[in-house]
């Protein structure tokens, strides 16, 4: 027979990185939710109409990355690639206008993208997301890329490489494009046959580009951050101005190019010191049009994503608290109910425990205990003891009521 596995580029999460990514998500949470991010859900497929009007029909994404299907009325579904645009249409679709704006909103989840996977890269993996819908305000921007930072150093990610810019407004990003692209047409044959194909749909990729001819050419393209309208540019230089009194470091990067149509002025991107190739932990930006794209009222918003993978690679070990165990031990066999009922008891008082459920004797009990990295063992025989594993001293309770206050001493709580 043929040996099941997870498909190509998906993850089966083991403990104890389940839990540790968990524990992201909680921090996530609560660094959110200090700053008014209620959670919200939408659903893992959508309309396939929805990513390719709102991602952008010449993106890497739409274009290759999709996993498309039909169900079986014929409608074509996609497994979402990316939360902004979902959260979008449900913004459209509930309302949500008519509240107070901005709408803060967070969530975390699986999305999938048909990528060659690799170290970092997956096909299904999984992100926390941010979006403030509602408000143009730059204060927003600063917000979004200081509540990320935080949740990276929460989560322990090290040093990460924060990446800004701006990419201006439809009306200044369609003239810098003709620019862009009477220039590239100028130099197209030292392009790569990718470049060029894209040219006239997409010619910001070319900043992208691995390619060395283009990449000489790039380093002589006009840059969108030179042209930006007057507004444009007051509204970067006061996100700047936020970030640098919060005292947090960045580079301004005119060469920052997001793979997702959707974003207008800011865009950013943090990238680990401690990832290889595929370095970027997060990043988002502004997409001021996107809501009038999906066919809402003209809303500006302002967004990022982060990969929780990626973070916790980037983590290492450095991620996740301990949790004080407690083990119950079995010296006696008719002690069992009683160990049972014990451990209930004390998980009822906050506290985790285990106790013995696959019949090891007295010694493997003991070594069992060491293993999940136990503080206190309590052991029912003729007596009930409670062991502190750290002194080895070990005191008698009178009942299973003293028990809670003798484990409490062992922990020093
Ligand atoms: P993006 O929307 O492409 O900027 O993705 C946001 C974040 O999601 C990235 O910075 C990564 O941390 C993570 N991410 C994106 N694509 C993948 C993938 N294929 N596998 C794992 N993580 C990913």
């Amino acid at each position: 027979v043929k040996k099941l596995q997870a498909p190509r580029g998906t993850l089966d999460v083991l403990p104890p990185d389940a839990r540790r990514r968990l524990e992201v998500v909680g921090i996530a949470g609560e660094v959110l939710g200090r700053a008014g991010y209620e959670p919200m859900e939408t659903p893992v497929f959508e309309d396939t109409e929805l990513f390719a009007r709102g991602v952008g029909e010449s993106t890497d994404i739409v274009q290759k990355e999709m996993f498309t299907f039909e169900d079986k009325a014929g409608r074509s579904l996609t497994l979402r690639p990316e939360a902004t645009a979902g959260i979008c249409r449900a913004y459209i679709e509930h309302g949500m206008h008519k509240l107070p704006q901005p709408v803060k909103v967070w969530s975390a989840g699986p999305f999938f993208r048909h990528e060659a996977p690799q170290a970092g890269r997956f096909r299904q993996f999984t992100q926390i997301d941010a979006e403030a819908i509602g408000s143009d305000d730059p204060s927003l921007d600063a917000e979004l890329i200081l509540l990320l930072a935080e949740i990276f150093e929460r989560a322990g990610t090290g040093p990460a490489r924060l990446r800004l810019s701006s990419l201006g407004t439809p009306e200044t990003r369609a003239d810098y494009l003709d620019e862009l692209t009477r220039f590239l047409r100028a130099r197209e044959d030292e392009l790569s046959d990718d470049v060029r194909a894209r040219l006239d749909q997409n010619p910001l990729r070319a900043f992208d580009a691995d390619h060395a001819g283009t990449q000489a050419v790039m380093r002589e393209a006009p840059l969108l951050i030179d042209r930006l309208a007057a507004d444009d540019e007051a509204h970067f230089a006061e996100v700047r101005t936020l970030l640098d009194s919060a005292g947090i470091e960045y580079e301004v990067d005119p060469t920052l190019v997001r793979g997702l149509d959707y974003y207008t002025r800011t865009v950013f991107e943090f990238e680990s010191e401690r990832l290889g190739a595929q370095a970027a932990l997060g990043g988002g930006g502004r997409y001021d049009g996107l809501v009038e794209e999906l066919g809402g009222p003209p809303t500006p918003g302002v967004g990022w994503a982060a990969g929780i993978e990626r973070m916790l690679l980037a983590a290492g070990d450095e991620a996740g608290e301990a949790i004080p165990r407690v083990f119950v031990a079995i010296a006696k066999p008719d002690a069992s109910r009683t160990g049972f009922e014990l451990a209930r008891r004390l998980r009822r008082a906050g506290l985790r425990v285990e106790t013995e459920q696959a019949g090891r004797s007295m010694k493997g009990q003991l070594k069992q205990a060491d293993r999940i990295g136990a503080f206190a063992t309590v052991i029912l025989g003729d007596s009930i003891e409670v062991k502190d594993m750290q002194t080895g001293d070990q005191r008698e309770a009178a009942s299973l009521d003293e028990v809670l206050g003798l484990v409490q001493e062992a922990t020093g709580s």
